[in-house]
């Protein structure tokens, strides 16, 4: 069978640890960020690595990123290049797109752009953790 093919964006604590379990479920994962660092320490962990700044069209095609299963873009802080990669991504005409927001106004803009599912850290946190202390027989999901 076919190794399913992510890519993630942005490879900061949430990123690098989406990435690192798809890895352990035995996915194929191309790890992206700006920050060579970031990459370099990346590097052994992840199937392909790549610096790039994925707010250029041009890096992103030449990347085959549309031919990927689903593409996470993990950028937070810098809203602007999160809302610049899920606009690219989507006019490039990928599958799946999953993007992080830091808040409200920021997925509103995401969903607006069409990604799939928007995620907020935090509160999303929040809301499974309560589910599993008030039923801990639930299976993590
Ligand atoms: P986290 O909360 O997940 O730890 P963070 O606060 O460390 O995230 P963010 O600003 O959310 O950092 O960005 C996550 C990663 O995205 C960083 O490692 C950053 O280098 C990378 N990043 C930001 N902009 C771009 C871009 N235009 N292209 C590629 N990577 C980017």
């Amino acid at each position: 069978m076919k190794m399913r093919q992510f890519s993630v964006i942005g490879l900061g604590r949430f990123g690098s640890s989406l990435a690192m379990t798809l890895m352990n479920e035995g996915c194929e994962v191309l790890g992206i960020d700006k920050n060579e660092e970031i990459i370099n320490n990346m590097a052994d962990r992840l199937t392909h690595v790549v610096v790039a700044d994925t707010t250029e069209e041009e890096v992103l095609r030449s990347l085959g990123i549309r031919n990927m299963d689903c593409v996470i873009v993990a950028i937070g802080d810098d809203i602007q290049a999160s809302i610049m990669t899920a606009l690219l991504l989507k006019d490039l005409g990928v599958r799946m797109i999953v993007a992080k927001a830091l808040s409200m106004l920021h997925g509103k803009v995401l969903e607006r752009i069409g990604v799939d599912r928007v995620i907020f850290p935090e509160r999303d946190m929040g809301v499974r953790v309560a589910h599993q202390l008030i039923n801990p027989n639930l299976l993590d999901y």
